[in-house]
């Protein structure tokens, strides 16, 4: 049946049972989160956020911290944004970060800071979708809003067992329609959050467990015993692969015990995270990715990618690898060991030698680390400090406040960067600037360029890292304590 005869067949007691008898389950039922304790509209925009493509258990005590640091929509819009990155660490998808704290300002400046209780309003805020809009506006405003996701559509396939594809537009919208006729009058924040709280806990995916179901009784999936081949739904295309060398640069000297990292572009994935530096991978003889290149190929063309980007160190050895899945991409991160090297006996130009010796020395004033009073504690929630973030909502590439000690200047300060010794476009060496060869494919790495810091394991609760990274340094200062 698809979910346009559904609507046209007389299904009104069907529909008066589901809409009772899940009200009724729920109020027995419902868990108790922490969004759920009061119907404060910030609390449940900031909690529907996280809890997208993620686990409520997951999300509690990202939740709790969240709220913690950033108790009003204000302290969200007036946080540097690498602190709310920080926070967000280990959740993934971070331009949901990146847009909830856009929408924060927003609120601030637009609405007095006030979430407003207002479809137009809600629906105009940057990372707010119809299910996102739904769920604030019914369950904090308690307006007849559907708030129709995928564990919502599939609860409705099954029970009105509808055979669209629930993948395709027309019929989330109908969808839509549908949750919203079923909302009983003065009862849509209940409402909303039984029929997620369902498939949430009995009508899950794989084994929906349809004897303690609240509504089996009227079920059409599962009186016509096909509840667990809905719903319909097409698959999406699988990510991409992507092969890719990763440098673990083990500092010497000044840096014994650290390891360098890089921040990533001011846009673009995961923008303005910190990382090992990585490149692609060449394709191996036949084609095949880099993870078959040879031990040797692979270690010859990190060596000239961390020249290309002006990184003084050579890789000795393979170290791990590592998986980082993105929607579209998954890296497939071979990381290698690598030694610092003097920075003096590299073919650099001098003011990129200038840069890096000021800049990556933790003994160099505050350079090589957060510029927060103090070091690396500076900041009374992470030690970030604002001078060390790139200015909010800029479109100019200002990765580092602090220029005059970093590494890595913004582009147009008329002073050469660490990484594009003459200042040459996307971070590459000048040609005239001896022995740093380039890649066979011509092009410079858009990821080269970024400031770079020398961290150990304290010093990393002052940055940002995607969850690949954050593994990978976890595990490598473990082996180093043994
Ligand atoms: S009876 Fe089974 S299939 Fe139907 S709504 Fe309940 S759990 Fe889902």
């Amino acid at each position: 049946m698809t979910i346009h005869e559904q609507q046209s067949e007389t299904q009104q007691e069907a529909k008066l049972f589901f809409s009772r008898f899940l009200l009724e389950w729920y109020q027995g039922q419902k868990r108790d989160l922490p969004w759920r304790r009061h119907r404060n509209p910030y609390y449940i925009w900031i909690s529907e956020i996280m809890l997208q493509q993620t686990r409520v258990d997951t999300v509690i005590p990202y939740f709790n911290r969240f709220i913690e640091r950033f108790p009003t929509v204000e302290s969200l819009a007036d946080a540097p944004e690498e602190e709310v990155l920080k926070c967000w660490e280990g959740l993934g998808y971070y331009s949901r970060a990146r847009n909830l704290q856009h929408a924060a300002k927003q609120v601030k400046e637009q609405y007095g800071g006030q979430v407003p209780n207002d479809r137009d309003a809600v629906f105009g805020l940057k990372g707010v979708g119809p299910y996102t809009a739904g769920a604030i506006l019914s369950i904090a405003f308690n307006r007849p809003e559907p708030a129709v996701d995928g564990n919502v559509m599939r609860v409705l396939s099954r029970y009105f067992l509808i055979e669209d594809d629930i993948a395709k537009g027309p019929t989330r919208v109908a969808m839509e329609r549908l949750a919203a006729e079923l909302i009983p009058e003065g009862e849509a924040s209940h409402f909303n959050q039984a029929l997620m709280e369902l498939g949430a806990l009995v009508c899950t995916p794989k084994s929906p467990r349809c004897l303690p179901c609240p509504v089996m009784e009227h079920c059409a999936a599962r009186l016509a015993g096909c509840e667990t081949s809905l719903p319909v739904k097409t698959k999406a295309k699988p990510p991409r692969p992507e092969e890719r060398l990763a440098a673990l640069v083990e500092g010497r000297g000044e840096h014994a015990g650290r390891v360098l990292i890089r921040q990533r572009p001011v846009s673009g994935l995961l923008a303005r995270m910190w990382e090992l530096p990585h490149w692609p991978a060449p394709p191996a003889e036949g084609g095949r990715g880099g993870a078959l290149l040879p031990e040797a190929a692979a270690l010859d063309r990190l060596r000239r990618s961390l020249r290309q980007a002006g990184i003084p160190a050579r890789p000795e050895e393979h170290w791990m690898a590592a998986e980082h899945t993105f929607s579209h991409i998954v890296w497939t991160l071979q990381v290698y060991r690598c030694r610092e090297e003097d920075v003096r006996a590299l073919p650099v130009a001098a003011e990129g030698r200038a840069a890096y010796a000021a800049g990556q020395s933790p003994g160099a004033g505050d350079a090589g680390r957060p510029a927060g009073a103090g070091g690396p504690q500076g900041s009374a929630a992470t030690g970030i400090s604002g001078a060390e973030l790139p200015a909010a909502d800029s479109d100019a590439p200002a990765l580092n406040a602090d220029a005059g000690s970093s590494a890595a200047l913004a582009p147009g300060s008329g002073t050469p960067d660490l990484f594009s010794a003459a200042g040459t476009p996307n971070g590459r060496p000048a040609a005239d600037s001896g022995s740093i060869e380039p890649f066979a494919d011509g092009n410079g790495n858009p990821e080269d360029g970024g400031a770079v810091r020398w961290i150990n394991r304290e010093e990393m609760a002052n940055y940002a890292f995607p969850n690949v990274f954050l593994k990978l340094l976890n595990s490598y200062f473990d082996e180093q304590n043994g």
